[in-house]
Order: C-alpha cells, then sequence, then structure tokens
C-alpha cells in the first residue's frame, strides 16, 4: 500500500493569507500546508481520502493520472468537500464513485445540487453518492474487479458525528476532537495511522497536539503521522523532533509505504 499525503493542512491552509508568522514565512516545504487529504494505492485501487478546495493542485503535483476508485468523505465542511467539482478529468474512466454516511451525502447534494440534477449540463463531474452503513465494512472496486475492504470508523467533530475509515492496516481520521471507546478496537493493529492535530493550544472541534498524542497512544498504532495542522503548530522541524517515539507531523509529499 501506498499513502501519499496530498494535504496536511487545516481548513485555512498555511500560509494563511496575510500573516507573517514564523510558519507562514518559512522556508522550510514541509511548512507549506495545503488543505487536507490523502491518496492510497492498493491492490490496484485508487482511494482518495476527502476531496478539499487544494484537490486539483494536489493531483497536478501526484502527477500520475489515473483513475480515482472511490472518494471516501469524512464530513461535508467545505475543507473536505470543496474539491468535487475538479474530479472533472476523473469522470473519463467512469463515474466516479463517493463514499460517505447519508447525512453528509444529502448535504453534499445540497452543496453542489447541479451535480445531481436530472439533465446534467454538459461538462459537469460525473459523481456516484454512495451511502454507506456505518457500523459496517463495505467494498470500493476498479474497473478491473480487483477491490478492498474499507471499514467506516465513527468519530465526534466537537459535537458533530463525523467518520474516518479504515483500510487495511492503515487509517485516516481527521477533523476528531473525541471518540467513542468502542471506535478503538477497530484501530487496533494498525502499522500506519493518519490523525488531526490542530495546534498547541485547544481548540473546541479539533484535538490539540496533546490529546492527539493522548490518542495515538491509545489506539497504538506502529506508526501515526499527524494532520490538519494550523500554522499556530509551530515549525515542522522543532515540533516534530520533540514527538514521541512512533509519532511524526505529516507535511505534504510525504509518501508512505506500508
Ligand atoms: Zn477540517
Ligand atoms: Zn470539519
Amino acid at each position: 500500500m501506498v499513502i501519499n499525503i496530498l494535504g496536511s493542512g487545516t481548513s485555512t491552509g498555511v500560509p494563511e493569507v496575510g500573516c507573517r508568522c514564523e510558519v507562514c514565512t518559512s522556508s522550510d516545504k514541509r511548512d507549506d500546508r495545503l488543505r487536507c487529504s490523502g491518496l492510497v494505492d492498493v491492490d490496484g485501487v485508487r482511494i482518495l481520502l476527502d476531496c478539499g478546495p487544494d484537490f486539483r493542485q494536489q493531483m497536478i503535483r501526484i502527477d500520475d493520472f489515473k483513475a480515482i476508485d472511490g472518494v471516501l468523505v469524512s464530513h461535508e465542511h467545505y475543507d473536505h468537500v470543496g474539491g468535487l467539482d475538479d474530479l472533472r478529468p476523473y469522470c473519463r474512466f467512469r463515474d466516479v464513485p463517493v463514499y460517505t454516511e447519508e447525512s453528509t451525502a444529502n448535504r453534499i447534494q445540497k452543496r453542489i445540487p447541479y451535480c445531481f440534477a436530472e439533465n446534467l449540463y454538459p461538462g459537469v463531474p460525473k459523481l456516484k453518492l454512495i451511502k454507506i452503513e456505518t457500523d459496517r465494512t463495505f467494498v470500493v472496486s476498479n474497473n478491473e474487479g480487483q477491490s478492498v475492504e474499507v471499514l467506516p470508523i465513527r468519530v465526534i467533530h466537537g459535537k458533530l458525528p463525523i467518520l474516518g475509515y479504515r483500510i487495511g492496516n492503515m487509517a485516516w481520521i481527521t477533523d476528531m476532537l473525541t471518540m467513542p471507546e468502542e471506535e478503538i478496537e477497530k484501530l487496533k493493529g494498525l502499522d500506519c495511522l493518519i490523525m488531526n492535530a490542530l495546534r498547541i493550544m485547544p481548540h473546541n472541534t479539533h484535538q490539540n497536539l496533546e490529546q492527539a498524542i493522548e490518542s495515538a497512544k491509545r489506539i497504538g498504532a506502529k506508526q501515526t503521522y499527524f494532520v490538519h495542522m494550523s500554522h499556530q503548530m509551530g515549525l515542522h522541524s522543532v515540533i516534530d523532533a520533540a514527538l514521541p517515539e512512533g509519532i511524526n507531523l505529516a507535511y505534504d509529499g510525504l509518501v508512505i509505504n506500508i
């Protein structure tokens, strides 16, 4: 399995427009953070994890144009779905399947209703919204019949219940503040956990660094990478060096092989 970190930033991205702090003006490329997203290639199947407003730019950087067999959406906030319209080029392979729970699917339909109209105007992305059951695995398949199982994980984003996803021995969890105890069991035996850590100071809907380290230890993956970071996390070089063994900050362009 190969995991590409397409974006490791929070909703504003880093640098933030108009900010001159040491992180936003850093010359270290690892301090440049597009909106949070990942790309997983496993057993011939390509899965996109969220599709934020930087999706187009992220796929130009990746420079490996092939079908996206499924988009897994965590929740409907703009920084996680703002790039769905830019899936247009991928519709030449097939209608792009977008997997999420019913409440999120309904809100996506309201956000971009023209993608789901009866008579689509030319050029509109052809998205196939697939409403998943949150308590069982589902399957994402490619055009050649290869398939991968995905397990939804319930996490709480402030008060909003949203989804993380486990694919084999990796899991993707973003925008979490808390996690119901019973979900921990579903995350046992992970080689790689990618999870959100917003900044040093606490926040009312996202884990801060301390809470994220605590969660990472409870889950106990071999290796954990943090994403969805704001400029208030501090410099990559400083913060990453001080993290416990097996926990690192992700950065845009990081490629993880497991
Ligand atoms: Zn977010
Ligand atoms: Zn959010």
